[in-house]
């Protein structure tokens, strides 16, 4: 998708976004129908991706994974995307347990002694994704405003000896029933505090068989089936200290000096809108496999179409690549209204282009035979997505663009 020479990628860019590009069409693309069919989840994707080192794929280096900084995932993550929308989303909750305990916390502030102790607790975490092809899922969302990141998660955390009562309930849990750890956030229930605070946001494994963890609810979605994204109820559940992913107070650091970090729901869907543009011209040309090879191409319609849908994708990589790559600590004012931009452009370009190929390609082409309407299903869920959906880009970019940090109209 993003050629190595033409956007300068790195050494290890270059590779591992070719090994994700050759596992996808190996791996993913023939697979995809099902998982979206059954709404069921990707399962032997996992295990495939266990055997390829992708679960560790931004554990750092020194601790056994391929080392993978933000971009280098998120490019990795995009051709994966290209392939199985469903698998690389999924993906992407198991691999933010990862990274932002990884790579992100190292440019956060810590002391040396706490940092020492995350260090001895993540790897707890590492050897079972390493060793084990343990997977991790993300349940944040609760129906509210906690996700959006408005309020404090109403999930809660009550210390006791030796480690935490869990109590709460998650919505839209994507891997719920499959995932072996829920990493959940919450917030820490202090003695004496009147208001809950998102300062006091914890990040905690949950394994699946705790006691007191229910998976609840159906699932039978428009698009990503294969998430599987059902509600997670937690009743009075233990775990030990050592499921802290992070230790108390660095996410509530880390999403605001770091929040480049909620773009990562993102690279699935800039390879959904990849997908779309490529289906679009095989198809067009007659040589889309399993079709006859009747070819669309000399239709000057057809022609406008796919030039309009070439403006669109290039665009949408531009910025989204620009984006990813300015990704980091504290970054300035025009840096996190590109970010905003960027989320924005990807969600909603991802279904604009797929819409554009189904109108383009025709009747044909939209039959469940052919990956285009699922795409086309896949991509429409992209702007949902909390805590930066399409609305709150908006909302965000126009009253950052307008207000300087307390500036008010009174
Ligand atoms: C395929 C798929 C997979 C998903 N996987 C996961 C997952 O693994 N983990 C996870 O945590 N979530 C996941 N989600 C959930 C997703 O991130 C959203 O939380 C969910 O779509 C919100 O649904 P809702 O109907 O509650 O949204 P909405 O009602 O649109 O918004 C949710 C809440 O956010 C607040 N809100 C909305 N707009 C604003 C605004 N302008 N300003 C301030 N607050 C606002 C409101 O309080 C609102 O109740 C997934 C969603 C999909 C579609």
């Amino acid at each position: 998708m993003f050629d190595p020479a033409a956007f300068r990628l790195t050494a290890q860019e270059a590779a591992l976004t070719a090994d994700a590009r050759e596992f996808g069409q190996a791996v993913l693309a023939p697979r995809a129908a099902r998982w979206d069919r059954e709404a069921s989840f990707p399962t032997d994707n996992y295990r495939d991706m266990h055997a390829n080192g992708l679960l560790g794929i931004c554990i750092p280096d020194a601790e056994g994974g391929r080392g993978a900084g933000f971009r280098t995932y998120c490019l990795t993550a995009a051709e994966m995307g290209r392939y199985c929308g469903a698998t690389a989303l999924t993906w992407n909750m198991h691999v933010c347990s990862t990274l932002w305990t990884g790579a992100l916390t190292e440019d956060l502030d810590l002391p040396a002694d706490i940092r020492a102790e995350h260090r001895r607790r993540r790897r707890l975490h590492y050897d079972r994704i390493l060793r084990d092809g343990a997977i991790y899922a993300q349940p944040f969302s609760e129906g509210g405003a906690a996700a959006a990141g408005g309020v404090a998660f109403g999930t809660t955390a009550k210390r006791v000896p030796g480690g935490y009562l869990i109590s709460g309930r998650k919505i839209f849990a994507s891997l719920s029933g499959h995932a072996d750890f829920y990493g959940v956030l919450c917030t820490e229930l202090r003695d004496g505090e009147a208001k809950p605070s998102r300062r006091d946001t914890l990040y905690l494994a949950i394994p699946r068989d705790a006691e007191g963890v229910a998976v609840e609810g159906g699932w039978d979605p428009l698009g990503m089936r294969g998430t599987v994204s059902r509600n997670l109820v937690f009743r009075d559940v233990f775990v030990g200290e050592d499921a802290a992913l992070m230790p108390p107070g660095l996410y509530f650091q880390a999403a605001t000096r770091w929040p480049h970090m909620f773009m990562t729901l993102s690279p699935a869907y800039m390879g959904i809108a990849q997908a779309a543009y490529d289906f679009t011209v095989k198809y067009l040309r007659g040589e889309w496999p399993g079709t006859p090879p009747v070819k669309r191409r000399m239709y000057p319609t057809k022609q406008v179409a796919v030039a309009e849908m070439r403006v669109m994708l290039e665009q949408t990589k531009a910025l989204w690549f620009q984006a990813v790559t300015e990704a980091g600590p504290d970054p300035s004012k025009d840096q996190l209204l590109r970010a905003w931009a960027a989320q924005h452009t990807v969600m909603e370009n991802a279904a604009a282009l797929a819409a554009k190929a189904v109108r383009t390609c025709g009747g044909q082409a939209m039959l469940k035979s052919l990956p285009l309407e699922r795409l086309y299903r896949d991509a429409r869920c992209g702007s949902l997505m909390l805590p930066w959906t399409a609305e709150l880009c908006i909302d965000r970019i126009g009253r950052a663009a307008l207000y300087e940090a307390g500036e008010t109209d009174e």
